[in-house]
């Protein structure tokens, strides 16, 4: 008999990243800043590895996932590819304008810019599922379909994002 489909899951207590973010909406509408508790679950599917008979080995997802949460843990998320954002750095510190107007002024170290369009669950669920599979490639792993990055950011109110791979 063929066996079944096969994913492993991780969400700890400890990938969580509590940082400031804002979004824009359709029209002219701008959030104010503000912070979440986010919490990353990350499901990684793909064969069994018939010598040890697991997916992927959890210690090692765990520790990919927790170095991507600490790089943006108490950051202010800013997006770099939204066309009503101008986000520049200047020196020691990262201007942002909204729509051509002055908004804030952060200090640099506190900022993590990002390669997205809005600092949107969603967004952030495509980039870290990016992240987190450019360090499996890095590392060689072999034999896995797909990633599945969910980003939580209250209780219940979650992003996923999965994109199949082929490693
Ligand atoms: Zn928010």
């Amino acid at each position: 008999m063929k066996r079944g489909d096969f994913s492993v899951s991780v969400t700890k207590d400890h990938l969580v990243f509590s940082s400031a973010h804002f979004i824009t909406f359709a029209g002219h509408r701008c959030e104010g800043l503000h912070g979440h508790n986010y919490r990353a679950r990350v499901t990684v599917e793909g064969a069994l590895d018939e010598e040890v008979w697991f997916v992927f080995d959890f210690v090692v997802i765990k520790k990919i996932m927790k170095r991507l949460c600490d790089e943006i843990d108490h950051k202010v998320l800013l997006a770099l590819e939204n066309p009503k954002l101008q986000v520049a750095e200047c020196g020691d510190s990262v201007t942002v304008a909204y729509e051509g107007k002055p908004r804030y002024v952060f200090p640099k170290a506190d900022c993590a810019l990002l390669p997205v369009p809005n600092t949107t669950v969603e967004m952030l669920a495509e980039l870290l599922a990016g992240r987190f599979r450019a360090e499996l490639d890095a590392m060689g792993a072999r034999g896995l379909t797909a990633i599945e990055m969910e980003i939580e950011e209250n209780f219940g109110q979650s992003a996923v994002y999965r994109v199949e791979v082929r490693t």
